[in-house]
């Protein structure tokens, strides 16, 4: 699988959330066992000793939540220093109730002593499961308590000790060992999600770029003849639908075969450039659209416009060319590059073909040309 930087730095992320969000969970079932731990042992041990232990723990429970809460207003920008300070928290309060087991477990008797072992079970389980994005911080709750419950069980009668280590061993490997298989899956499924997430978003944006390069004309980057055909049946539609007028402006280079057998075939994509430039700077609506029809002619399409709006379109468009005076030697009307233009303007109405306005606009344009070209004609 491959994985990229920000997959890596999401995955991570998403690991210290799921830490810092399990922590108040974590944090109310210790102070729960903590409560039920001091509860067992009063009147067994040390009373100064468990109120020291007790205050301690409280403390240490008091600041992890106190750490909590300020951490989810300021979240601090880097993701393994969250990490570090979880680890502190948990580590500190993992010693304190180890300290606490080697200080109370000698002084009880086998039900008190079994009860805090099954209790520092519980913790070592439920940190596996809160913990379960960090080892660094699922060691740091493990090792003090492991330690502390081996180091005290080797102390007690022989037999009984054997087995009480031999107990808890079992326990921890099946615990790592479950632990290990968890964090695997997860991070695995983190990285299949990000992954695929950002694999759909990469698709997302070469099928929009695909789509919008299947609309547009390689050569002028206007749109093409295919976008104008569906443009045209939607604006026929809509104007059909209010009674609007809808216009459209054929547009043809003059003499273009002789400039490009004068240029050459690379001036005249520039020359079909140039006047693309054209079309595309008319000032219009965003319902109108400038699109090439097909060779050197090229097409303005306008819904919602009248005769007389499209003929100044036109008028604009014809002396943006002879200002920009292209010279063109092989033309037999001007010295400059000439366009010929066909404006069609209807009103459509239900049944009727949006064929029948290029029909009309072609027809203007032959006009225009038979005419003598460099000329505008309205159907
Ligand atoms: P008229 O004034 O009657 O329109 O004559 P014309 O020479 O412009 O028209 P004709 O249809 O005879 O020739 C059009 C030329 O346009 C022929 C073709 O090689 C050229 N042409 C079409 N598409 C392109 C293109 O993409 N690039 C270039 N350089 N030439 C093109
Ligand atoms: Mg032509
Ligand atoms: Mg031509």
């Amino acid at each position: 699988m491959q994985v990229n930087e920000e997959v890596i730095i999401k995955v991570k992320q998403e690991l210290i959330a799921y830490l810092y969000d399990n922590g108040f969970y974590s944090l109310i079932l210790m102070l729960v066992l903590t409560l039920i731990a001091g509860s067992l042992l009063v009147g067994q041990v040390d009373a100064n000793g468990l109120l020291g232990w007790l205050i301690a723990l409280l403390v240490a429970l008091v600041l992890r939540g106190w750490h909590l809460i300020w951490r989810h207003r300021t979240p601090h920008p880097s993701l393994n220093w969250l990490e570090y300070e979880y680890f502190v928290g948990v580590t500190c309060t993992s010693i304190l109730w180890g300290m606490g087991l080697l200080m109370h477990m000698s002084q009880t008797g086998d039900i008190q002593r079994g009860i805090l072992i099954l209790l520092s079970c519980l913790i070592l389980a439920e940190s596996c499961v809160s913990l379960l994005s960090s080892r660094r911080c699922v060691y740091g709750a493990l090792l003090p308590i492991v330690l502390s419950l081996l180091l005290e069980l080797a102390s007690g009668p022989s037999q009984r000790a054997l087995l009480g280590l031999i107990s808890v061993a079992v326990f921890v490997l099946t615990l790592m060992l479950a632990m290990r298989r968890l964090s695997h899956w997860q991070l695995e499924s983190l990285f299949h999600r990000f992954n695929n997430a950002k694999l759909a978003q990469v698709l997302r944006q070469q099928s929009e770029e695909l789509r919008l390069a299947s609309q547009r004309d390689g050569l002028t980057g206007l749109a093409n003849r295919g976008c104008f055909d569906l443009c045209l049946s939607a604006a026929w539609r809509r104007c059909c639908r209010t009674q609007a007028p809808i216009s459209l402006i054929l547009v043809d280079v003059d003499f273009f075969k002789q400039y490009n057998d004068y240029y050459g075939h690379l001036a005249g994509d520039d020359c079909l450039r140039q006047v693309a430039n054209g079309l595309a700077r008319i000032p219009r609506r965003d319902d109108d659209l400038a699109a090439r029809y097909g060779g050197e002619e090229f097409v303005l399409l306008l819904p919602f416009t009248a005769e007389a709006g499209a003929l100044a379109l036109a008028n604009q468009l014809r002396e943006w060319l002879a200002h920009q005076a292209i010279p063109h030697a092989g033309s037999a009307v001007a010295e400059t590059v000439t366009i010929s233009l066909g404006v069609a303007t209807l009103y459509p109405h239900p049944g009727d073909q949006a064929a029948s306005l290029i029909a009309r606009a072609d027809g203007a344009l032959y006009r225009a040309k038979s005419a003598g070209r460099n000329r505008i004609s309205v159907a």
